[in-house]
């Protein structure tokens, strides 16, 4: 057979521990067999990050921005402990953070769904894709103790350093906290456009919530900017059959709650960090939850949404045997794939992408699995049987 032919090179991101030990071992098993894959590799893995100074996460996302297409592995985010481990000259930030930012880009997460892994809300037959805004609010925050007696106050000066506002938070007679807090009405309306661009992408209606009631200012501008964004997209949305809704926080997760899923649920920074926590575990292993950054320009970004799984890469030096699922990170692949075929109409990618993916969920849906998928497997007359990181793939490979 003819390798599969790439017209364009994607970029590749190589990370850390299990991840990139997957990494290599998806790439030998499932794709160099069948692609002639092209790529700009950039190696994301700590040592080389600290090596470089970082640059090299700079490098991958200008990359990105010039080929359009990147597939990433998850990497390391240093705190103390890392520094010493791997003796590294500084506590380099998030390489997710850094990329997010060079590409100003929105962050998609999604399920992937297979027979059998039932999810913990057995409503929820189609996946929610959950977009989580990325900036500001309580994230870049200031926050102070007061003491007993102490006042706090909100003000605005303009340019020149006059007071042009000023409102009393809390005159505290008891000791408390407070805390100051923004946004930028821009990043609030390029999020939105991202939100329902990939929406009509994807076929898929959007939910927005906020908690304007209570906040009116703040809240009540993110209500209003999305709002008027969604002017320009409701057509094409209803052409499609499609809708948008604006709610209440409180009422969103409701809604959701309720839902068949097949939402893209639009958050606020707060609301995105805890409900795709929430919305992972829901619908089973983070093994099975893949993540997409898109950026207004149409750049884009697929990897896991789990970590680089330090546990099961302990065990893994150790010379024991793990179970570490891999369709995450072969999703991340056929995702890119996918998408630079899509891009650069090469057919034959699509469909090998889409040949992949069919044949990771038919060997979970014949019972061979990694462990965390054990507990969540329940079909009739297949029983599951645990398979190693290894015989995982294999099984996969049998099937491609
Ligand atoms: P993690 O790597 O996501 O793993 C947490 C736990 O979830 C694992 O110990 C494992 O549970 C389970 N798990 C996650 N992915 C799995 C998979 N593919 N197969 C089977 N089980 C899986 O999170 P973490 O341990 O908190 O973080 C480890 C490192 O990853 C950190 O250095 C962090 O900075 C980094 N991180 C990177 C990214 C990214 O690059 N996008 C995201 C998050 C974290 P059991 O141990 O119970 O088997
Ligand atoms: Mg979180």
């Amino acid at each position: 057979m003819p390798k599969i032919f790439m017209k364009t090179p994607l970029v590749e991101m190589d990370g850390d521990e299990m991840t990139r030990i997957l990494w290599a071992k998806i790439k030998e098993k499932l794709l160099l067999p069948y692609i002639d894959l092209k790529t700009e590799y950039f190696d994301l893995g700590l040592s080389q990050r600290d090596k470089t100074e970082d640059e090299i996460t700079v490098e991958a996302a200008e990359a990105t921005k010039r080929l359009g297409v990147a597939v990433k592995c998850a990497t390391i985010t240093p705190n103390a402990q890392r520094v010493e481990e791997y003796g590294l000259h500084k506590m380099w930030k998030s390489p997710n953070g850094t990329i997010r930012r060079i590409l100003d880009g929105t962050v998609f997460r999604e399920p992937i769904l297979a027979k059998g892994i039932l999810p913990y809300l057995p409503a929820w037959k189609q996946p929610i894709v959950l977009a989580r805004h990325a900036y500001g609010d309580v994230y870049s925050a200031v926050d102070l103790t007061a003491k007993k007696g102490e006042r706090a106050y909100l003000v605005l000066e303009d340019e020149a350093g006059n007071v042009r506002k000023k409102e009393l938070v809390h005159a505290f007679e008891e000791e408390g906290v407070v805390q100051g807090m923004h946004n930028l009405l821009p990043s609030v309306a390029s999020f939105a456009h991202a939100c329902f661009r990939y929406a009509l992408e994807r076929g898929l209606p959007v939910l927005f919530a906020a908690k304007d009631t209570i906040s009116k200012q703040y809240d009540g501008a993110f209500k209003q900017v999305f709002n008027e964004v969604a002017k320009e997209y409701l057509p094409a949305l209803e052409e499609r059959g499609l809708w948008y809704l604006y709610t209440l926080i409180d009422d969103a997760v409701a809604r959701i709650v309720r839902s068949e899923g097949g939402i893209l649920w639009a958050c606020k920074n707060y609301d995105g960090d805890v409900m795709s926590d929430m919305v992972a575990t829901a619908y089973g292993s983070l093994g099975m939850m893949k993540s997409v950054l898109v950026s207004p320009d149409g750049k884009y970004e697929y990897e896991a949404a789990h970590g680089t799984v330090t546990r099961h890469y302990y065990k893994y030096l150790k010379g024991e045997e793990t179970s570490t699922n891999s369709v995450a990170t072969i999703f991340a692949w056929t995702g890119a794939l996918k998408k630079r075929g899509e891009i650069d109409g090469t057919e034959e990618l699509v469909a090998f992408s889409e040949r992949l993916e069919r044949a990771t969920l038919s060997a979970i849906e014949a019972g061979e699995m990694t462990g965390d998928l054990i507990p969540l497997f329940h079909r009739e007359g297949v029983c599951p049987k645990k398979l190693s990181t290894d015989d995982f793939l294999s099984a996969i490979e049998q099937r491609l």
